[in-house]
């Protein structure tokens, strides 16, 4: 699916199979000098023949384009190493490219989630089915990193960089001042909330996420172009609801931790979660991690008010009601 969204600016639907995302929003910027592809799908044969389809279709050369890639998630990134050519430049975050090149392997990632209670013989078969695992960039090309402020010049389309961290490290939206339009990435999507997650006692994912919404709420912004799903002009409204849906989720994990001290695969297993499986039980392992990993998110937001505290015991991570 190939659509016009303004002049000289495409989307391309990329499907993403078998994800609850179901397709990912490419934005093509035509021009006469270099072309511009902002975000590009798994690193997978159902991407890469979308993707080449409606390049064809919209008459863009990869011979004369460059990228720019919001995050490091595999459904963004991991397409990028398949489509570029000598000539491209690929425009980046600098949290994100660092963390793409120092990755040491998942071991800590599983370690850390073993930690939270996520069951010992779940851990392989969630590592096996995500994403990043499966389709991932087989090869990291070199990367230009730009910063907040710093500008991308397409065609008539001026394009700055605003950071927004949360989502992940170094998350980075498009702003085109004069056409009031966002590039968003996945920090604010319409149809679904973006998935804030954590994997490590550095930082504070979901306290990041929420200063990132109120750094982009001044934006003047009449259409927001998202990473998934539709586009939007709802702009602040959206903001809002966000905020108030994780103020909400921090509410219930208190109310939960009410019960009676948890790991967090414990408080994840008791919030209620928007899909179509009837207990946690049933939900597939992949979406057990992504649950486990928002938990943890809202628990250290929480930990780090000192409305929650964590246990001594050294194995596990026990969260409980800070009562003081
Ligand atoms: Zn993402």
């Amino acid at each position: 699916m190939i659509e016009e969204v303004l002049a000289n600016l495409f989307r391309i639907e990329i499907p993403l199979p078998g994800s609850p995302l179901k397709s990912l929003n490419s934005y093509v910027i035509r021009a006469p000098e270099r072309n511009l592809i902002i975000d590009t799908g798994l690193n997978r044969e159902e991407c890469l023949r979308a993707m080449q389809t409606g390049l064809r279709e919209v008459g863009v050369d990869l011979e004369k384009t460059d990228f720019f890639i919001t995050h490091l998630h595999a459904d963004h990134f991991g397409l990028v190493s398949r489509l570029v050519t000598d000539a491209s430049k690929v425009y980046f975050n600098r949290p994100d490219a660092e963390a793409v090149k120092t990755w040491g392997g998942w071991e800590s990632m599983i370690d850390y989630a073993g930690m939270n209670g996520f069951p010992e013989n779940e851990l392989q078969a969630a590592l096996h089915s995500h994403p990043g695992y499966r389709y991932g960039s087989e090869r990291v090309p070199e990367l230009s990193v730009l910063g907040d402020g710093d500008t991308i010049i397409v065609g008539d389309y001026l394009f700055e960089c605003v950071e927004t961290p949360g989502h992940t490290r170094g998350h980075t939206c498009l702003y085109e001042r004069a056409r009031k339009i966002l590039l968003c990435g996945d920090h604010i999507l319409n149809d679904i909330t973006p998935n804030i997650q954590c994997w490590s006692d550095q930082g504070n994912p979901l306290k990041s996420y929420l200063e990132s919404l109120d750094k982009v709420y001044e934006l003047e912004v009449d259409l927001a172009l998202p990473g998934h799903r539709r586009l939007f002009r709802n702009y602040k409204e959206r903001i809002e609801e966000l905020k108030r849906h994780h103020h909400n989720r921090a509410d219930e994990v208190l109310s939960i931790l009410g019960k009676g001290p948890k790991h967090a695969f414990q408080v994840a297993s008791k919030m209620t979660w928007d899909i179509e499986y009837e207990s946690w039980e049933q939900f597939p392992v992949a979406q057990k991690w992504f649950a486990t990993g928002e938990a943890i998110a809202h628990l250290r937001y929480l930990e780090e008010k000192a409305m929650v505290i964590r246990g001594a015991e050294e194995k596990t991570i026990i969260y409980s009601l800070n009562n003081d």
